[in-house]
């Protein structure tokens, strides 16, 4: 059965602030139908891509990436905030449009060779994917490809990450 994704992603507009149009994938994740149907499809690509390990960033990129982690029987790493990880991690930094955000994976989330989806629940700009994938790469690993629910068409998230293969299941 095909699922049209967008019936499931609510809209709102001026949030978080005037102008923008928040894109909220609850809907998707409450409806058990649709919320495995865009899993099932990132489980596709990942097969395709003889994944080990699945990283997404702080939080969505949890909703995201978990249930894909267990479907392939592979690990899954958080990328989380800085000062969440309890013990040694490295760090990248992306920018927001008022200052930066820094991003942290545990030091041994990743062994050297292993082939790693990235994964979250939209790309904007890309930066927060783009950090995610500078930790990945400085541990060792290999990212084989990302994959989103959403992609913001307008911010041109695609040309930041343009080296790596993307799934993106609708867009705006
Ligand atoms: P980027 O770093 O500009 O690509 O922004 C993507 C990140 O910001 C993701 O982690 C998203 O969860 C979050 N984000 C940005 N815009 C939205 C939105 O409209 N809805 C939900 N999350 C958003």
């Amino acid at each position: 059965m095909e699922i049209d994704l967008h019936d499931y992603i609510a809209s709102i507009p001026d949030y978080p602030e005037k102008g923008v149009i928040f894109r909220d994938i609850s809907p998707l994740m409450a409806d058990g139908d649709a919320y495995k149907y865009a899993t099932d499809k990132i489980v596709d690509y990942a097969k395709d891509r003889n994944v080990d390990m699945i990283v997404g960033p702080e939080a969505r990129g949890f909703i995201v990436g978990c249930p894909v982690a267990y479907k392939l029987g592979v690990g899954f790493a958080p990328a989380r905030k800085k000062g969440k990880l309890p013990r040694e991690t490295v760090s990248a930094s992306y920018d927001l449009e008022y200052g930066t955000a820094v991003l942290q994976l545990q030091r041994d989330a990743i062994k050297p060779g292993q082939r790693v989806l990235v994964t979250d629940d939209l790309l904007a700009t890309g930066g927060t994917i783009d950090a995610t994938i500078r930790m990945v790469e400085e541990l060792g690993g290999i990212v084989v490809g990302t994959a989103f629910i959403i992609e913001l068409k307008d911010l041109h998230g695609r040309e930041k990450i343009k080296d790596y293969d993307i799934l993106t299941l609708i867009e705006y």
